[in-house]
Protein backbone atom coordinates (compact mmCIF):
# COMPACT_ATOMS: atom_id res chain seq x y z
CA UNK A 1 0.00 0.00 0.00
CA UNK A 2 1.18 3.10 -1.24
CA UNK A 3 1.89 5.74 1.64
CA UNK A 4 2.31 9.59 0.55
CA UNK A 5 4.26 12.19 2.64
CA UNK A 6 3.76 15.45 3.76
CA UNK A 7 6.79 17.57 2.17
CA UNK A 8 8.47 19.91 4.11
CA UNK A 9 11.59 21.63 3.93
CA UNK A 10 11.88 20.37 0.45
CA UNK A 11 11.85 16.68 1.93
CA UNK A 12 9.56 13.90 2.40
CA UNK A 13 8.03 13.32 5.95
CA UNK A 14 5.60 10.86 7.79
CA UNK A 15 3.04 12.77 10.27
CA UNK A 16 4.86 12.95 13.46
CA UNK A 17 2.42 11.31 15.23
CA UNK A 18 3.45 8.02 13.20
CA UNK A 19 -0.61 8.01 12.40
CA UNK A 20 -1.79 7.54 8.72
CA UNK A 21 -5.80 8.25 7.12
CA UNK A 22 -6.70 5.79 4.67
CA UNK A 23 -7.64 6.97 1.41
CA UNK A 24 -10.43 5.01 -0.87
CA UNK A 25 -10.69 4.79 -4.89
CA UNK A 26 -14.21 6.15 -4.99
CA UNK A 27 -15.01 3.88 -8.53
CA UNK A 28 -14.17 0.85 -6.56
CA UNK A 29 -14.36 1.76 -2.89
CA UNK A 30 -11.06 -0.30 -2.60
CA UNK A 31 -8.79 1.71 0.37
CA UNK A 32 -5.52 2.37 -2.01
CA UNK A 33 -3.13 4.26 0.06
CA UNK A 34 -2.63 6.11 2.81
CA UNK A 35 -2.01 10.06 3.94
CA UNK A 36 -0.29 10.92 6.89
CA UNK A 37 -2.35 12.30 9.92
CA UNK A 38 -0.41 15.35 10.55
CA UNK A 39 -1.38 17.78 13.65
CA UNK A 40 -0.09 20.86 15.15
CA UNK A 41 3.66 19.71 15.26
CA UNK A 42 3.81 19.09 11.50
CA UNK A 43 2.11 22.53 11.05
CA UNK A 44 5.17 24.10 13.46
CA UNK A 45 7.56 22.43 11.70
CA UNK A 46 6.45 23.86 7.89
CA UNK A 47 6.20 27.30 9.63
CA UNK A 48 10.40 26.73 10.73
CA UNK A 49 11.28 25.74 7.29
CA UNK A 50 9.14 28.68 5.41
CA UNK A 51 10.55 31.30 8.03
CA UNK A 52 14.21 29.81 6.77
CA UNK A 53 12.98 30.39 3.03
CA UNK A 54 11.47 33.67 3.29
CA UNK A 55 14.08 35.93 2.85
CA UNK A 56 15.90 34.19 0.17
CA UNK A 57 12.53 33.73 -1.94
CA UNK A 58 11.00 37.07 -1.11
CA UNK A 59 14.45 38.85 -2.55
CA UNK A 60 14.33 36.82 -5.71
CA UNK A 61 13.65 38.62 -7.96
CA UNK A 62 10.19 38.29 -9.61
CA UNK A 63 11.63 36.98 -13.03
CA UNK A 64 13.68 34.30 -10.99
CA UNK A 65 10.57 33.25 -8.91
CA UNK A 66 8.49 33.28 -12.66
CA UNK A 67 11.35 30.98 -14.41
CA UNK A 68 10.59 28.33 -11.47
CA UNK A 69 6.59 28.91 -11.56
CA UNK A 70 7.00 28.31 -15.66
CA UNK A 71 9.19 24.95 -14.63
CA UNK A 72 6.43 23.94 -12.78
CA UNK A 73 3.55 24.34 -15.67
CA UNK A 74 5.79 22.72 -18.08
CA UNK A 75 6.57 19.92 -16.02
CA UNK A 76 2.81 19.48 -15.17
CA UNK A 77 1.83 19.69 -18.69
CA UNK A 78 4.70 16.99 -19.67
CA UNK A 79 3.31 14.64 -16.56
CA UNK A 80 -0.34 15.06 -17.49
CA UNK A 81 -1.30 11.31 -18.60
CA UNK A 82 0.08 10.41 -14.89
CA UNK A 83 -1.04 13.23 -13.19
CA UNK A 84 -5.14 13.05 -14.79
CA UNK A 85 -4.83 8.96 -14.24
CA UNK A 86 -3.97 9.41 -10.61
CA UNK A 87 -7.03 12.30 -10.44
CA UNK A 88 -9.09 10.18 -11.81
CA UNK A 89 -8.38 7.46 -9.34
CA UNK A 90 -8.12 9.40 -6.41
CA UNK A 91 -11.93 11.23 -7.10
CA UNK A 92 -13.84 9.21 -9.56
CA UNK A 93 -13.72 11.84 -12.56
CA UNK A 94 -13.50 10.43 -15.81
CA UNK A 95 -10.07 10.28 -16.67
CA UNK A 96 -11.01 12.48 -20.08
CA UNK A 97 -12.22 15.38 -17.58
CA UNK A 98 -8.88 15.29 -15.84
CA UNK A 99 -6.90 15.07 -18.76
CA UNK A 100 -9.07 17.99 -20.88
CA UNK A 101 -9.78 20.52 -17.63
CA UNK A 102 -8.39 19.58 -14.18
CA UNK A 103 -4.19 19.01 -15.18
CA UNK A 104 -4.19 21.71 -18.09
CA UNK A 105 -5.62 24.38 -15.64
CA UNK A 106 -2.89 23.15 -13.18
CA UNK A 107 -0.24 23.88 -15.27
CA UNK A 108 -2.00 26.97 -16.79
CA UNK A 109 -2.28 28.23 -12.83
CA UNK A 110 1.42 28.57 -13.19
CA UNK A 111 1.88 30.14 -16.09
CA UNK A 112 -0.57 32.29 -15.71
CA UNK A 113 0.80 33.62 -12.10
CA UNK A 114 4.39 33.67 -13.39
CA UNK A 115 3.90 35.96 -16.10
CA UNK A 116 1.25 37.97 -14.22
CA UNK A 117 4.25 38.75 -11.35
CA UNK A 118 6.24 40.41 -14.16
CA UNK A 119 3.97 42.67 -14.74
CA UNK A 120 2.31 43.42 -11.58
CA UNK A 121 2.98 47.20 -10.59
CA UNK A 122 1.42 49.59 -8.31
CA UNK A 123 -0.18 52.92 -8.49
CA UNK A 124 1.58 56.29 -7.80
CA UNK A 125 -0.34 59.40 -7.50
CA UNK A 126 0.36 63.14 -7.19
CA UNK A 127 -1.05 65.17 -4.82
CA UNK A 128 -1.57 68.57 -5.68
CA UNK A 129 1.68 69.38 -6.85
CA UNK A 130 3.54 69.00 -3.56
CA UNK A 131 3.96 65.69 -2.70
CA UNK A 132 4.11 62.27 -4.43
CA UNK A 133 2.37 59.18 -3.29
CA UNK A 134 3.53 55.79 -4.66
CA UNK A 135 2.56 52.35 -3.01
CA UNK A 136 4.37 49.59 -2.22
CA UNK A 137 3.04 45.50 -2.71
CA UNK A 138 5.48 43.68 -0.46
CA UNK A 139 4.82 39.69 0.41
CA UNK A 140 3.09 38.88 3.54
CA UNK A 141 5.15 36.17 5.17
CA UNK A 142 3.88 32.72 5.40
CA UNK A 143 0.63 31.92 3.97
CA UNK A 144 -1.92 29.28 4.68
CA UNK A 145 -3.74 27.50 1.70
CA UNK A 146 -6.58 25.22 1.88
CA UNK A 147 -8.51 23.34 -0.91
CA UNK A 148 -11.34 20.94 -1.28
CA UNK A 149 -11.86 17.66 -3.37
CA UNK A 150 -13.75 18.50 -6.21
CA UNK A 151 -10.86 19.77 -8.60
CA UNK A 152 -7.97 18.57 -6.20
CA UNK A 153 -4.76 20.33 -8.02
CA UNK A 154 -6.68 22.42 -10.18
CA UNK A 155 -7.94 24.54 -7.11
CA UNK A 156 -5.18 23.55 -5.15
CA UNK A 157 -2.73 25.50 -8.02
CA UNK A 158 -5.01 28.37 -8.33
CA UNK A 159 -3.87 29.22 -4.37
CA UNK A 160 -0.61 28.32 -4.43
CA UNK A 161 0.65 29.78 -7.59
CA UNK A 162 -0.23 33.43 -6.89
CA UNK A 163 0.77 32.95 -3.59
CA UNK A 164 4.51 32.15 -4.25
CA UNK A 165 4.36 34.46 -7.50
CA UNK A 166 4.24 36.99 -4.93
CA UNK A 167 7.10 36.09 -2.28
CA UNK A 168 4.96 34.51 0.14
CA UNK A 169 6.12 31.11 1.53
CA UNK A 170 3.20 28.46 1.68
CA UNK A 171 2.26 26.26 3.87
CA UNK A 172 -0.71 24.05 1.91
CA UNK A 173 -2.86 21.35 2.86
CA UNK A 174 -5.24 19.81 -0.15
CA UNK A 175 -8.68 17.79 1.14
CA UNK A 176 -7.63 14.43 2.74
CA UNK A 177 -9.96 12.88 0.41
CA UNK A 178 -8.34 13.68 -2.43
CA UNK A 179 -4.36 14.04 -1.60
CA UNK A 180 -2.46 12.09 -3.84
CA UNK A 181 -2.16 14.90 -6.87
CA UNK A 182 -0.50 17.28 -4.10
CA UNK A 183 1.74 14.46 -3.54
CA UNK A 184 3.06 14.42 -6.99
CA UNK A 185 3.36 18.01 -7.17
CA UNK A 186 5.72 17.95 -4.22
CA UNK A 187 7.83 15.68 -6.53
CA UNK A 188 7.35 18.06 -9.52
CA UNK A 189 8.54 21.42 -7.21
CA UNK A 190 11.53 19.37 -6.29
CA UNK A 191 12.35 19.03 -10.26
CA UNK A 192 11.88 22.21 -11.36
CA UNK A 193 14.45 23.61 -8.52
CA UNK A 194 11.82 25.36 -5.79
CA UNK A 195 13.57 25.98 -3.29
CA UNK A 196 13.03 23.85 0.51
CA UNK A 197 10.55 25.44 2.31
CA UNK A 198 9.06 27.98 -0.18
CA UNK A 199 6.13 25.59 -0.54
CA UNK A 200 5.28 22.83 2.54
CA UNK A 201 2.24 20.69 2.22
CA UNK A 202 1.12 19.52 5.37
CA UNK A 203 -1.29 16.44 4.42
CA UNK A 204 -3.74 15.52 7.39
CA UNK A 205 -7.92 16.14 8.47
CA UNK A 206 -9.14 19.72 8.50
CA UNK A 207 -9.85 19.99 12.20
CA UNK A 208 -6.19 18.81 12.87
CA UNK A 209 -4.35 20.48 9.72
CA UNK A 210 -6.11 23.72 8.59
CA UNK A 211 -7.90 25.01 11.71
CA UNK A 212 -3.97 25.42 13.01
CA UNK A 213 -3.41 27.99 10.04
CA UNK A 214 -6.24 30.23 11.41
CA UNK A 215 -4.98 30.70 14.63
CA UNK A 216 -1.26 30.16 14.31
CA UNK A 217 0.44 33.69 15.04
CA UNK A 218 3.35 33.39 12.32
CA UNK A 219 0.33 32.56 9.49
CA UNK A 220 -0.36 35.70 8.27
CA UNK A 221 -3.20 35.36 5.66
CA UNK A 222 -5.46 32.00 5.20
CA UNK A 223 -6.77 31.41 1.57
CA UNK A 224 -9.66 28.81 1.75
CA UNK A 225 -11.87 26.78 -0.74
CA UNK A 226 -14.35 24.42 0.75
CA UNK A 227 -17.65 24.91 2.58
CA UNK A 228 -19.63 27.86 3.90
CA UNK A 229 -19.70 26.18 7.17
CA UNK A 230 -15.92 25.70 7.23
CA UNK A 231 -15.50 29.08 5.95
CA UNK A 232 -17.06 30.46 8.72
CA UNK A 233 -14.98 28.38 11.30
CA UNK A 234 -12.26 29.62 9.79
CA UNK A 235 -13.54 33.65 10.40
CA UNK A 236 -14.15 33.16 13.73
CA UNK A 237 -11.33 32.35 14.56
CA UNK A 238 -8.84 34.51 11.99
CA UNK A 239 -10.96 37.49 12.82
CA UNK A 240 -9.90 38.53 16.46
CA UNK A 241 -5.92 37.82 15.24
CA UNK A 242 -6.47 40.14 12.03
CA UNK A 243 -5.21 37.85 9.15
CA UNK A 244 -6.30 38.31 6.00
CA UNK A 245 -8.85 35.99 4.26
CA UNK A 246 -10.05 34.21 1.53
CA UNK A 247 -13.14 32.58 1.00
CA UNK A 248 -14.59 30.50 -1.85
CA UNK A 249 -17.48 28.87 -0.61
CA UNK A 250 -20.91 27.02 -1.21
CA UNK A 251 -23.10 27.83 -4.21
CA UNK A 252 -26.77 27.15 -5.33
CA UNK A 253 -26.33 28.56 -8.85
CA UNK A 254 -29.41 29.17 -10.83
CA UNK A 255 -29.69 28.36 -14.82
CA UNK A 256 -32.21 30.83 -16.42
CA UNK A 257 -33.01 29.75 -19.98
CA UNK A 258 -35.26 32.65 -21.44
CA UNK A 259 -38.21 31.14 -24.15
CA UNK A 260 -35.97 33.31 -26.94
CA UNK A 261 -32.56 31.48 -25.90
CA UNK A 262 -30.73 29.38 -28.27
CA UNK A 263 -32.50 25.79 -27.87
CA UNK A 264 -29.85 23.67 -28.88
CA UNK A 265 -26.92 25.76 -27.38
CA UNK A 266 -28.66 26.61 -24.30
CA UNK A 267 -29.44 22.71 -23.66
CA UNK A 268 -26.18 21.28 -24.46
CA UNK A 269 -24.71 23.64 -21.83
CA UNK A 270 -27.47 22.62 -19.41
CA UNK A 271 -26.50 19.30 -19.17
CA UNK A 272 -23.18 19.95 -18.74
CA UNK A 273 -23.91 22.88 -16.40
CA UNK A 274 -25.71 20.53 -14.13
CA UNK A 275 -23.44 17.51 -14.61
CA UNK A 276 -20.26 18.11 -15.24
CA UNK A 277 -17.73 16.23 -12.51
CA UNK A 278 -20.82 14.68 -11.23
CA UNK A 279 -22.36 17.80 -10.85
CA UNK A 280 -19.45 18.62 -8.12
CA UNK A 281 -18.36 21.96 -9.19
CA UNK A 282 -19.10 24.89 -6.97
CA UNK A 283 -19.83 26.71 -10.62
CA UNK A 284 -22.80 23.93 -11.47
CA UNK A 285 -25.96 25.47 -12.44
CA UNK A 286 -28.35 22.87 -9.80
CA UNK A 287 -31.79 25.02 -10.12
CA UNK A 288 -32.77 25.51 -14.09
CA UNK A 289 -35.32 27.96 -14.46
CA UNK A 290 -36.90 27.52 -17.91
CA UNK A 291 -39.67 30.39 -18.78
CA UNK A 292 -42.97 29.05 -19.65
CA UNK A 293 -43.59 28.96 -23.41
CA UNK A 294 -40.26 26.49 -23.47
CA UNK A 295 -41.09 24.67 -20.22
CA UNK A 296 -42.28 21.01 -21.66
CA UNK A 297 -40.16 20.86 -25.07
CA UNK A 298 -36.93 22.08 -23.15
CA UNK A 299 -38.26 19.62 -20.44
CA UNK A 300 -38.40 16.60 -22.69
CA UNK A 301 -35.19 17.18 -24.75
CA UNK A 302 -33.16 17.66 -21.53
CA UNK A 303 -34.30 14.31 -20.13
CA UNK A 304 -33.14 12.79 -23.52
CA UNK A 305 -29.81 14.11 -22.98
CA UNK A 306 -29.63 13.58 -19.32
CA UNK A 307 -30.21 9.71 -19.59
CA UNK A 308 -27.89 9.49 -22.41
CA UNK A 309 -25.08 10.57 -20.58
CA UNK A 310 -23.06 7.62 -20.09
CA UNK A 311 -22.22 6.78 -16.24
CA UNK A 312 -19.32 4.42 -15.74
CA UNK A 313 -15.70 3.26 -15.21
CA UNK A 314 -14.46 6.92 -15.05
CA UNK A 315 -10.97 5.45 -16.89
CA UNK A 316 -12.84 4.17 -19.91
CA UNK A 317 -12.57 6.85 -22.22
CA UNK A 318 -16.26 6.93 -22.79
CA UNK A 319 -17.30 7.47 -19.66
CA UNK A 320 -19.02 10.59 -19.43
CA UNK A 321 -19.88 10.61 -15.48
CA UNK A 322 -18.21 8.83 -12.78
CA UNK A 323 -18.19 8.15 -9.09
CA UNK A 324 -18.99 10.44 -6.47
CA UNK A 325 -16.11 11.42 -4.35
CA UNK A 326 -16.82 8.97 -1.49
CA UNK A 327 -19.38 6.86 0.49
CA UNK A 328 -20.17 9.69 2.67
CA UNK A 329 -20.73 12.30 0.22
CA UNK A 330 -22.56 9.77 -1.74
CA UNK A 331 -24.98 9.07 1.19
CA UNK A 332 -25.46 12.78 1.38
CA UNK A 333 -26.56 12.97 -2.15
CA UNK A 334 -28.81 10.38 -2.29
CA UNK A 335 -30.47 11.41 1.24
CA UNK A 336 -30.95 15.11 -0.84
CA UNK A 337 -32.51 13.04 -3.59
CA UNK A 338 -35.07 11.67 -0.76
CA UNK A 339 -35.91 14.99 0.89
CA UNK A 340 -37.03 15.91 -2.84
CA UNK A 341 -39.35 13.43 -2.99
CA UNK A 342 -40.34 14.12 0.40
CA UNK A 343 -41.11 17.67 -0.95
CA UNK A 344 -43.04 16.55 -3.29
CA UNK A 345 -40.40 16.56 -6.17
CA UNK A 346 -41.17 14.24 -9.20
CA UNK A 347 -38.44 12.47 -10.21
CA UNK A 348 -38.21 12.95 -14.04
CA UNK A 349 -34.64 10.90 -14.64
CA UNK A 350 -32.37 9.33 -12.32
CA UNK A 351 -33.25 9.18 -8.48
CA UNK A 352 -31.10 6.40 -7.66
CA UNK A 353 -27.51 4.72 -7.52
CA UNK A 354 -26.04 3.49 -10.91
CA UNK A 355 -25.06 -0.02 -10.72
CA UNK A 356 -21.72 -1.08 -12.66
CA UNK A 357 -20.30 -4.57 -13.00
CA UNK A 358 -16.59 -5.48 -13.14
CA UNK A 359 -13.89 -3.55 -11.62
CA UNK A 360 -16.41 -0.73 -10.57
CA UNK A 361 -19.41 -3.19 -8.65
CA UNK A 362 -18.59 -1.79 -5.18
CA UNK A 363 -18.28 2.25 -6.61
CA UNK A 364 -20.32 5.10 -5.46
CA UNK A 365 -22.14 6.07 -8.80
CA UNK A 366 -25.26 8.13 -8.85
CA UNK A 367 -27.52 8.16 -11.92
CA UNK A 368 -27.87 11.73 -13.11
CA UNK A 369 -31.02 13.21 -12.22
CA UNK A 370 -33.72 15.93 -12.83
CA UNK A 371 -37.15 16.86 -10.52
CA UNK A 372 -39.55 18.95 -10.96
CA UNK A 373 -42.80 20.12 -9.51
CA UNK A 374 -40.72 21.68 -6.33
CA UNK A 375 -41.31 25.63 -5.08
CA UNK A 376 -38.28 27.79 -5.29
CA UNK A 377 -37.99 28.05 -1.18
CA UNK A 378 -38.23 24.65 -0.50
CA UNK A 379 -35.12 23.29 1.15
CA UNK A 380 -33.50 20.77 -1.82
CA UNK A 381 -33.99 24.54 -3.81
CA UNK A 382 -32.09 26.67 -1.15
CA UNK A 383 -29.74 23.80 0.28
CA UNK A 384 -26.44 22.85 -1.51
CA UNK A 385 -26.75 19.23 -2.64
CA UNK A 386 -23.30 19.35 -4.41
CA UNK A 387 -24.29 15.76 -6.78
CA UNK A 388 -25.55 15.14 -10.03
CA UNK A 389 -29.03 16.19 -9.10
CA UNK A 390 -30.62 19.49 -10.75
CA UNK A 391 -33.86 20.78 -10.49
CA UNK A 392 -36.60 22.50 -13.21
CA UNK A 393 -38.63 25.18 -12.13
CA UNK A 394 -41.21 26.82 -14.66
CA UNK A 395 -41.23 31.02 -14.47
CA UNK A 396 -43.58 33.59 -16.31
CA UNK A 397 -42.26 36.54 -15.29
CA UNK A 398 -38.84 37.63 -15.80
CA UNK A 399 -38.91 39.77 -12.16
CA UNK A 400 -40.46 36.55 -10.53
CA UNK A 401 -37.49 34.25 -11.90
CA UNK A 402 -34.99 36.80 -10.34
CA UNK A 403 -36.21 36.97 -7.16
CA UNK A 404 -36.13 33.09 -7.28
CA UNK A 405 -32.84 33.35 -8.58
CA UNK A 406 -31.51 35.61 -5.56
CA UNK A 407 -33.33 33.69 -2.81
CA UNK A 408 -30.60 31.72 -1.69
CA UNK A 409 -27.94 32.23 1.12
CA UNK A 410 -25.60 31.61 -1.39
CA UNK A 411 -24.69 34.56 -4.39
CA UNK A 412 -21.73 32.48 -6.47
CA UNK A 413 -22.59 31.93 -9.67
CA UNK A 414 -25.47 32.05 -12.44
CA UNK A 415 -25.77 31.65 -16.10
CA UNK A 416 -28.50 32.76 -18.39
CA UNK A 417 -29.50 32.48 -22.04
CA UNK A 418 -31.43 34.81 -23.88
CA UNK A 419 -30.94 36.59 -27.37
CA UNK A 420 -32.09 40.13 -26.38
CA UNK A 421 -29.35 41.98 -25.46
CA UNK A 422 -31.38 44.71 -23.00
CA UNK A 423 -32.61 41.69 -21.09
CA UNK A 424 -29.33 39.89 -20.94
CA UNK A 425 -27.65 43.10 -19.37
CA UNK A 426 -30.63 43.99 -17.21
CA UNK A 427 -31.00 40.79 -15.41
CA UNK A 428 -26.99 40.11 -15.19
CA UNK A 429 -27.02 43.43 -13.34
CA UNK A 430 -30.06 42.46 -11.01
CA UNK A 431 -28.36 38.90 -10.55
CA UNK A 432 -26.74 38.77 -6.52
CA UNK A 433 -23.50 36.51 -7.88
CA UNK A 434 -19.95 37.15 -7.91
CA UNK A 435 -20.06 35.65 -11.61
CA UNK A 436 -22.87 35.82 -14.14
CA UNK A 437 -22.58 34.11 -17.92
CA UNK A 438 -24.73 34.99 -20.45
CA UNK A 439 -24.77 32.55 -22.83
CA UNK A 440 -22.05 30.41 -21.73
CA UNK A 441 -20.95 28.10 -18.80
CA UNK A 442 -17.60 27.91 -17.21
CA UNK A 443 -15.73 30.22 -19.46
CA UNK A 444 -12.91 31.03 -18.03
CA UNK A 445 -10.32 33.93 -18.25
CA UNK A 446 -8.02 33.75 -15.28
CA UNK A 447 -7.45 37.58 -15.06
CA UNK A 448 -11.07 38.46 -14.31
CA UNK A 449 -12.52 38.23 -10.46
CA UNK A 450 -13.21 34.88 -9.25
CA UNK A 451 -15.48 34.68 -6.22
CA UNK A 452 -18.94 34.70 -4.50
CA UNK A 453 -21.44 37.04 -2.83
CA UNK A 454 -23.43 36.41 0.30
CA UNK A 455 -22.69 33.35 1.99
CA UNK A 456 -20.62 31.82 -1.29
CA UNK A 457 -17.62 33.95 -0.44
CA UNK A 458 -15.35 36.89 0.97
CA UNK A 459 -12.30 38.38 -1.17
CA UNK A 460 -11.93 37.50 -5.00
CA UNK A 461 -9.31 35.18 -6.61
CA UNK A 462 -7.58 35.95 -10.13
CA UNK A 463 -5.85 37.90 -11.89
CA UNK A 464 -4.36 41.48 -9.45
CA UNK A 465 -6.97 40.23 -6.91
CA UNK A 466 -5.15 37.12 -6.18
CA UNK A 467 -1.76 38.62 -6.35
CA UNK A 468 -3.15 42.16 -4.20
CA UNK A 469 -4.88 39.77 -1.53
CA UNK A 470 -1.24 37.91 -1.18
CA UNK A 471 0.95 41.38 -0.88
CA UNK A 472 0.88 44.23 2.51
CA UNK A 473 0.27 47.50 0.68
CA UNK A 474 1.91 50.41 1.95
CA UNK A 475 1.39 54.45 0.88
CA UNK A 476 4.08 56.34 1.00
CA UNK A 477 3.91 60.10 0.85
CA UNK A 478 7.01 62.02 -0.31
CA UNK A 479 6.67 65.85 0.05
CA UNK A 480 8.60 67.80 -2.57
P1 LIG B 1 -14.83 21.24 3.36
O1 LIG B 1 -15.13 22.59 3.87
O2 LIG B 1 -15.32 20.07 4.09
O3 LIG B 1 -13.25 21.05 3.25
C1 LIG B 1 -12.43 21.92 2.49
C2 LIG B 1 -11.02 21.90 3.06
O4 LIG B 1 -11.06 22.47 4.36
C3 LIG B 1 -10.44 20.48 3.23
O5 LIG B 1 -9.08 20.51 2.92
C4 LIG B 1 -10.68 20.21 4.70
O6 LIG B 1 -9.78 19.28 5.25
C5 LIG B 1 -10.45 21.60 5.29
N1 LIG B 1 -11.05 21.83 6.61
C6 LIG B 1 -12.07 21.16 7.20
N2 LIG B 1 -12.31 21.66 8.44
C7 LIG B 1 -11.44 22.68 8.62
C8 LIG B 1 -11.21 23.62 9.67
N3 LIG B 1 -11.92 23.59 10.79
N4 LIG B 1 -10.26 24.55 9.50
C9 LIG B 1 -9.54 24.61 8.36
N5 LIG B 1 -9.68 23.74 7.34
C10 LIG B 1 -10.64 22.79 7.47
O7 LIG B 1 -15.32 21.23 1.84
P2 LIG B 1 -15.28 20.00 0.80
O8 LIG B 1 -16.38 19.07 1.16
O9 LIG B 1 -13.89 19.51 0.68
O10 LIG B 1 -15.61 20.74 -0.57
C11 LIG B 1 -16.91 20.95 -1.06
C12 LIG B 1 -17.34 22.38 -0.82
O11 LIG B 1 -16.42 23.26 -1.43
C13 LIG B 1 -18.68 22.70 -1.44
O12 LIG B 1 -19.42 23.46 -0.52
C14 LIG B 1 -18.31 23.55 -2.65
O13 LIG B 1 -19.30 24.45 -3.09
C15 LIG B 1 -17.11 24.27 -2.15
N6 LIG B 1 -16.31 24.76 -3.26
C16 LIG B 1 -16.28 26.11 -3.49
C17 LIG B 1 -15.54 26.62 -4.55
C18 LIG B 1 -15.49 28.09 -4.83
O14 LIG B 1 -14.65 28.51 -5.60
N7 LIG B 1 -16.37 28.90 -4.26
C19 LIG B 1 -14.82 25.74 -5.36
C20 LIG B 1 -14.88 24.38 -5.09
C21 LIG B 1 -15.62 23.90 -4.02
Amino acid sequence: MEQLKNFIAGEFSPALSGKWIPVFNPSTAEHYCDLPDSDEKDVEKAVIAAEKAFPGWSGTPARDRAKILREIAFKIEAQKQVLAHAESVDNGKPFQVAFGLDIPRSASNFEFFADAITQFSSEAHATDQQAINYTLRTPLGIVGCISPWNLPLYLFTWKIAPALAAGNCVIAKPSEVTPMTAYLLSKICIEAGLPPGVLNIVHGYGHKVGAVFSRHPKISAVSFTGSTRTGAEIAKTAAPLFKKISLEMGGKNPSIIFADANFEEALATTVRSAFSNQGQICLCGSRIFIERPIYERFKKALIEKTKALKVGDPLDLFTEQGAVVSREHFEKVMSWIEVAKKEGGQILTGGAPAKLDGRCKKGWFIQPTLIEGLPAHCSTNQEEIFGPVATLIPFDQEDECVEWANSTQYGLAANLWTQDISRAHRVAGKIKSGIVWVNCWMLRDLRTPFGGMKDSGVGREGGWEALRFFTETKNVCVKF
